[in-house]
């Protein structure tokens, strides 16, 4: 299902996720909006996110609701969040209960699939929130991820749906964990965590057909500091593209002592990720990075510090397939073990 990943919609749930919940409500005035919607709505709004809701209202098929009387709600509910500036695209409904056994009363996919059918909404990109499991346990076919809202103790207890991502204490804390998983994943382009990858693999033999001459270093980046940036953007300039692979936990352990790293190999890899200058982020977990350059034979093997090419003892495996080392210093009194020291 081929959708634009520029359509992203945050599909939420109704009844106690934006307003309160007294059950059934069948009169406008008694439909109030939860504190805090409005904010996560705008905010969510300012990253290109569009709404719809998916609610289930079996108070129908109950007749404890006529159909115009849910209209007549769901145009309050649209009303005051208008006011705040927020549009909902369409509200989709299911009016059954479990023993209508229809396709679309949520955790069943129905309302879900109808909706992406016609707002065509990235799936990779978009998001649902509710307060029940049954909510997120609706978009698990489609692996659009889910955050739980407002969890009461049962709910916790369930067995999660695959796609739950996270459970939130209320809509506002949902919106930032959205904006802090779209910040991963548009950082997390260049990200290969492992440089024995098949697609890692492929992106450098991309880059050889492409002729770009690569510059490859590594180091453990532990807290990245502007020594490290002039490093790396100077390396950057010695060829096309230039690939880094930091050290694995367990190798930065091995080489600085237990109490490192400081930051985990995860948001290691995504610092290095949104730098301008790098193209392509991996890892490698053994001392030294001679496995690695024999897969990438990088034109350029830049390292920092001030040693001896012929000192490295990654040094003849380049020089036997003729590639180039360069020794960059380091900036002067700049190093992790030192802001370390300073914050101690
Ligand atoms: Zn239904």
């Amino acid at each position: 299902m081929p959708a634009n990943e520029k359509i992203r919609f945050v599909l939420l749930d109704r009844d106690n996720t934006l307003n309160f919940d007294p059950g059934y409500i069948n009169n406008p005035k008694d439909l109030k909006l939860k504190p805090g919607v409005t904010e996560a709505l705008n905010l969510l709004k300012k990253f290109d996110f569009q709404f719809a809701i998916i609610t289930n209202q079996s108070g129908i098929s109950r007749k404890l609701i006529t159909l115009k009387q849910l209209k007549a709600v769901n145009n309050r509910l649209l009303e005051l969040l208008k006011k705040e500036n927020i549009t909902i695209k369409k509200i989709y409904f299911c009016p059954h209960t479990d023993e209508d056994n229809c396709e679309c009363r949520k955790p069943k996919p129905g309302l879900i699939k109808q909706a992406q059918k016609e707002l065509k909404f990235s799936l990779s990109r978009s998001y649902i929130i509710g307060d029940k499991l049954r909510d997120i346990k609706a978009a698990e076919p489609f692996n659009i991820d889910g955050i739980l809202v407002y969890p009461s103790d049962a709910e916790k207890k369930l067995k999660e749906p695959k796609n739950l991502k996270y459970i939130a204490t209320d809509l506002k804390e949902a919106a930032q964990f959205i904006l802090q998983i779209e910040f991963e994943k548009d950082i997390n382009l260049k990200i290969h965590s492992s440089y024995k990858e098949k697609l890692f693999q492929n992106t450098i033999q991309n880059l050889r057909k492409q002729k770009k001459k690569i510059v490859f270093t590594n180091g453990c980046f532990d807290i990245l500091h502007s020594g490290h940036l002039q490093y790396l953007w100077q390396a950057s300039k010695l060829g096309d593209a230039l690939v880094v692979a930091a050290n694995s936990d367990d190798s930065v352990k091995r080489l600085k002592g237990k109490s490192r790293p400081v930051n985990t190999l995860k948001d290691r890899l995504l610092s290095l990720s949104a730098l301008p200058f790098t193209s392509v982020i991996t890892s490698f977990s053994e001392d030294t990075p001679i496995e690695i350059i024999k897969k990438i034979k990088p034109d350029i093997h830049v390292k920092g510090g001030d040693y001896k090419k012929e000192d490295l003892p990654e040094y003849s495996v380049i020089k036997k397939y003729k590639g180039e080392v360069v020794i960059l210093p380091f900036r002067k009194g700049y190093s992790t073990t030192d802001i370390i020291k300073k914050t101690k």
